[in-house]
């Protein structure tokens, strides 16, 4: 068996194009969604993140600010910072690039977001909202994760999906959004023993981990649906997941590329999200 490719570049055009006819529209309203991004330092990988998320909301008729502060900026002076951009009525989210330099503390930045701009929603307001199933916003990764099952028309109930890696960030909440949708979701990480075990037995299988290779093509069963969310380099310096991607697409039923996977998905859904959150302003 050959695995038919889930193209998140082909995917995100289509949402991005629907963001676009939503942002017109709200446009006739005299509203227009804004976006703020603080970067913090010089990560280059975090430069080149931000950039391409302001790029994506000024292609969609989005309004974006991208705020650049120096590596020795104070937490005081950020929380500032975050504090102005809750009180301007220009913003509807607000995205403060991850990480910090280590002299800040990123979750005390994090919860003084308003949770009604908590676009990334890692506020601790979404994180219950997504746990307890309240409407709030969802983190971007999984949430892209989650609309490519949709796109494909796989019906999640009563399957069982096998998330690895438990961050806040990716894991944790992806699998409480295959809860939610009806599977029987297991979640391993570092600790977990014979991770192949879980593997094998899975419907779905969401890897976040961040290591080539955790994934190969005798831990899945055939026909399995296998989203990549990792992003690694190779021996080549080119990006690449978590799956061995030649492997286990022979085994596989549906396979998520990397690039061209979750990655685009990641930002479509800060759009998806910053139109929500200009959307529900106008209650
Ligand atoms: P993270 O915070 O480092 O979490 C990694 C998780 O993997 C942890 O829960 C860890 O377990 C688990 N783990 C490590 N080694 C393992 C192993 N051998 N077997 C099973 N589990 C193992 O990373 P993250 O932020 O969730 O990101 C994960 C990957 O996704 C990274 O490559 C990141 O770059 C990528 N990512 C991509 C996007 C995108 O848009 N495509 C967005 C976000 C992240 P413990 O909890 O026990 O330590």
């Amino acid at each position: 068996m050959t695995a038919q490719l889930i193209d998140g570049n082909a995917l995100s055009r289509q949402l991005r194009a629907d963001v676009a006819a939503r942002v017109k529209t709200l446009a006739g309203r005299g509203i227009t969604p804004g976006l703020a991004v603080i970067l913090v330092g010089d990560n280059p990988a975090s430069q080149v993140y931000v950039r391409n998320k302001v790029k994506a909301c000024e292609d969609t008729g989005m309004h974006s600010v991208l705020e650049t502060w120096p590596a020795t900026l104070s937490e005081q002076d950020l929380l500032a910072r975050v504090h102005a951009l809750n009180n301007d009525p220009t913003i509807h989210g607000i995205l403060v690039q991850l990480p910090l330099p280590a002299h800040i503390d990123a979750q005390r930045v994090i919860e003084a977001i308003s949770p009604d701009k908590d676009v990334d929603g890692f506020h601790v307001a979404s994180a219950g909202a997504l746990m307890t199933g309240l409407p709030g916003f969802w983190p971007c990764t999984p949430h892209g994760c989650m609309k490519m099952l949709e796109h494909i028309g796989y019906d999640l109930r009563g399957k069982h999906a096998v998330v690895i890696g438990r961050s806040n960030i990716v894991g944790k909440p992806m699998a409480l959004m295959l809860l939610q949708a009806n599977a029987t979701v297991t979640l391993c990480h570092s600790a977990t023993k014979d991770l192949a075990h879980h593997t094998r037995q899975a419907d779905v299988i969401v890897a976040a981990v961040g290591k080539r290779n955790v994934l190969t093509a005798d831990m899945v069963k055939p026909g399995a649906v296998v989203i990549d969310v990792g992003m690694n380099r190779n021996d080549e310096g080119k990006l690449c997941g978590d799956v061995d991607f030649d492997g286990v697409k022979a085994v596989a039923g549906w396979i998520t590329p990397v690039p061209g996977g979750v990655g685009p998905m990641t930002i479509t859904m800060l759009l998806v999200n910053t139109l929500d959150a200009a959307e529900r302003s106008q209650g």
